[in-house]
């Protein structure tokens, strides 16, 4: 593939073909308090509504709204006390006209009750309200202060849809319609695998030529971010046959994806080129960093990933492609990041015709380059500083001061 004739393929149409080759995994059942992280597979339902039933949404008296409704400072009036319900009470006290249950948030409202007047309302407040109460303000209309049964989610109702992720907030949703197992995506299986005869491992003295490997960390954080579990993580050097091999020893640990760095691109020693060009397509796509990848999947499934060697192309090339089949795998509702639009702070340079993407810092609301070196694909101790990826159009030939950038935020 010579430069003059490369024919480039858009991100979106390499995006297409991957996503079209997820095969998403049948869903488990795991308990909720086990399922951060997880992508729910099928709507979870209520079991019991929200609030489950009606309760007082103050400490106070439990009242007929009729009984009070004219109250004022001037002209108090004084209920009877007949009941003291805390929170978890199973009881149900009568209400007579002219009464009042003395009440804590959370219990149970009477069925005779309508309304709660909080403790603020009375002349003496908690002190002395087993006796009598006295309400000396209104309450503002009848039902003030109350919680009623199913406000929140009715039972039988959706309380989150299939393809929700699932984090603290979602889990106590789940346990509070009362659901005590989930069914979610299993977490793919990743392998992990680096190519190249020059890397050493991060801290071994280095010979000439030699450097530390560092691809094999961030595609594993980056996947483990992504929710899948990294099951293999291999080095392998150019020459003989060392991606196929390690495919195959990902395949027998049911891994759902490998994930190769390095060898794709059109040099001479292009490892993953020579041993995968039977079952992975190299292809030339328009952006940068990123341009070489490879992608296929084996007659089982397994996905395939070929991503070009220098770390920042490596990190791009995650974010576009292998992120999206991750999440795709799982489910999950919206598998592309949602950019946001933001004024650049400094200008730059972009290459004709290939999509940026450029590791970049978020300064006073403005976007601007993390590298001084622009995009240089090897920064990789700047992209550690980088919070960002700004996204520029193909067609843009250059940042301006105050042009609105596409950004993906980082965390
Ligand atoms: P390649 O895509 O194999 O041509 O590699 C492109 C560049 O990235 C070369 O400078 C490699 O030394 C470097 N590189 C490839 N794989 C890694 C890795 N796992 N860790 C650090 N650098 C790498
Ligand atoms: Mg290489």
């Amino acid at each position: 593939m010579s430069q003059g004739t490369t024919t480039f393929r858009t991100v979106e149409e390499q995006q297409q073909r991957v996503l079209a080759a997820v095969r998403p995994r049948a869903a488990v059942s795991i308990p909720v308090d086990e399922a951060a992280g997880f992508t729910l597979a099928v709507d979870a339902v209520a079991v019991n509504p929200v609030p489950v039933f009606d309760n007082s949404a103050m400490d106070g008296f439990a009242v007929r709204y009729a009984d009070v409704a004219a109250a004022s400072e001037a002209d108090p009036v004084t209920l009877r006390v007949t009941a003291d319900l805390a929170a978890g009470s199973p009881e149900d006290p009568p209400l007579a006209q002219g009464s009042a249950v003395r009440i804590m948030t959370g219990s149970a409202l009477p069925t005779q009750a309508d309304t709660i007047v909080p403790f603020e309302d009375t002349v003496g407040g908690l002190a002395d309200s087993l006796q009598t109460a006295v309400v000396q303000r209104a309450p503002r209309a009848e039902g003030a202060h109350v919680r009623r049964a199913g406000a929140d989610a009715a039972a039988r109702s959706v309380a989150l849809p299939a393809g929700a992720l699932l984090g603290p907030r979602q889990l106590s949703a789940l346990a509070s319609v009362g659901i005590a197992e989930v069914q979610v995506a299993p977490r793919p299986r990743v392998a992990v695998v680096s190519t190249g005869s020059e890397l050493v491992p991060p801290g071994a003295p280095l010979q000439r030529g030699q450097i530390p490997e560092s691809n094999g960390v961030l595609l594993a954080g980056l996947a483990a971010e992504a929710g899948a579990e990294v099951v293999l993580r291999e080095v392998v050097g150019d020459e003989g046959d060392g991606p196929a091999e390690a495919a195959a020893r990902a395949a027998t640990l049911g891994a759902d994806v490998v994930i190769f760095s390095g060898g794709v691109s059109a040099g001479a020693y292009e490892a993953v080129r020579l041993s995968m060009g039977e079952t992975m397509e190299f292809v030339a796509v328009a952006m940068q960093p990123g341009k070489p990848q490879a992608f296929g999947a084996t007659a089982e499934g397994m996905l395939l990933f070929g991503l070009p060697g220098n770390p920042v192309s490596a990190a791009v090339s995650f974010e576009t492609f292998v992120r999206p089949a991750l999440l795709r795998l799982q489910g999950r509702a919206e598998v592309h990041r949602t950019p946001r639009r933001l004024p650049a702070g400094a200008a730059w340079r972009t290459p004709p015709a290939r999509r940026q993407y450029l590791p970049a810092v978020i300064v006073d609301g403005a976007v601007v380059p993390a590298t001084r070196g622009g995009s240089g694909s090897h920064l990789t101790v700047g992209l550690a500083g980088a919070t960002a990826y700004a996204i520029v159009p193909a067609e843009v030939e250059a940042v301006e001061v105050g042009d609105l950038v596409d950004v993906w935020e980082l965390h």
